[in-house]
């Protein structure tokens, strides 16, 4: 049987039942927008994430969009990132009216590098945004320590750590605010589109939740020119039902990246490493090797489906490359890409299944040529 990046059928399958029913409430309600699943959601995910505030948007992208205008940042302030990450992260500076300021991951966690982020920061930086990148936390500590020392905001991108833990703290806690998605494949998804903000400001709370509702204050007053990125209640409905399951599905993906580990340790892959103090909540599981698309072809033979998470670094695109700023050379970012592999993972992928494709990797990998550049 094939093997798929994420089974999301198999979730699909063992909460049928529990999500059909969620469905039906509110069809039987009829509170199709902004209805009494989103407000309860929202006070389920904002008590998950240990913060006052969660408000629910269409989008992970919306998500960070609004965060940067609700926090007043936009033309002329720069906004730092790491330039490995999803293309959403850079292009929701840039839709908020920032310029995204990419710079290289730190090589053993691939998260933000505090040293790369101190010599970014100029006098028009208004704010950090580190991503939590394959569920593993960043570095909070040296984070926030140096956004305090430069007065700058730090805005979390948890869309890939819904749960994960950094010296006890939750991501998603850490920041000013932070903004999650639910995208189907994430660790918490949808069966669509969705995403939130979780904060402990009441200011910004209060200014998103009228943003994405067409700035309205009560039905046809507006005070600010809003937007429609409202989470969906049907979606909100399910996600309510799968948030009860999120903390033991994070617990079955470190079981099972503990599995690749073992039988991947002492093969040529490079296999991803924890920081200390750090909950992994493993969105993805990112080795790397030297032939990586060999990799690729042979697990697809036996119909086993991995993913590249990045093939194209986001300033090498034709969309950004004039948009961005890249201080220095992104050294890491550049040759990495050609050889990060994400493994099939997800809470319901078998232990056995995990045992066939590691063996096809340990078979067929060679080693990484960039790890000269790791050690260094
Ligand atoms: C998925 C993702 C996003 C965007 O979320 P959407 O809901 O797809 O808009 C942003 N940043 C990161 C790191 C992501 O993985």
């Amino acid at each position: 049987m094939a093997i798929p990046l994420v089974n999301l059928k198999r979730q699909h399958e063992a909460l049928r039942n529990a999500i059909d029913t969620a469905i039906a409430e509110v069809v039987n309600r009829g509170d199709y927008i902004l209805g009494n699943a989103v407000h309860a959601f929202e006070q389920e995910f904002a008590q998950y994430c240990e913060v006052k505030h969660c408000i629910g948007v269409g989008s992970g992208l919306d998500a960070i969009t609004l965060t940067l205008k609700g926090l007043g940042i936009g033309r002329g302030d720069e906004v730092i990132t790491q330039a490995n990450t999803f293309i959403a992260t850079a292009l929701a500076i840039h839709h908020a009216g920032a310029t995204p300021v990419l710079v290289d991951h730190n090589p053993q966690t691939y998260n933000l590098d505090p040293k790369q982020l101190i010599s970014a920061i100029t006098n028009k930086t208004k704010a950090i945004m580190p991503v939590h990148l394959y569920g593993q936390p960043s570095q909070m500590d040296t984070i926030s320590a140096i956004a305090a020392e430069h007065g700058l905001l730090v805005i979390e991108d948890a869309a890939q750590a819904h749960g994960a833990r950094f010296q006890g703290q939750r991501c998603g806690s850490f920041g000013q605010a932070a903004c999650f998605s639910f995208y189907p494949g994430k660790n918490l998804g949808a069966l669509g589109d969705g995403g939130a903000i979780v904060t402990n400001d009441d200011d910004l709370a209060y200014w998103l939740r009228s943003a994405r509702n067409y700035g309205s204050k009560s039905k046809y007053e507006h005070m600010i020119p809003g937007y429609n990125c409202r989470l969906d209640t049907i979606q909100a409905a399910v996600l309510r039902v799968k948030l009860q399951h999120l903390d033991i599905w994070n617990d079955t993906r470190r079981q099972l990246a503990a599995r690749y580990m073992d039988v991947l340790e002492g093969t040529h892959v490079v296999l991803p490493t924890t920081i200390d103090d750090a909950e992994h909540v493993y969105h993805l599981f990112v080795v790397r090797c030297g032939n990586r698309d060999e990799v690729i072809e042979a697990l697809k033979n036996e119909e086993i489906f991995a993913g590249v998470h990045y093939p194209q670094p986001i300033h090498t695109q034709d969309a950004m490359r004039r948009i961005c700023i890249v201080p220095r050379p992104l050294t890491n970012t550049e040759s990495y890409c050609n050889e990060l592999l994400s493994l099939p993972l997800c809470p319901y992928i078998t232990g056995r299944e995990i045992d066939m494709i590691a063996a096809i990797v340990a078979r067929v990998a060679e080693p990484a040529k960039s790890i000269a550049l790791q050690e260094k």
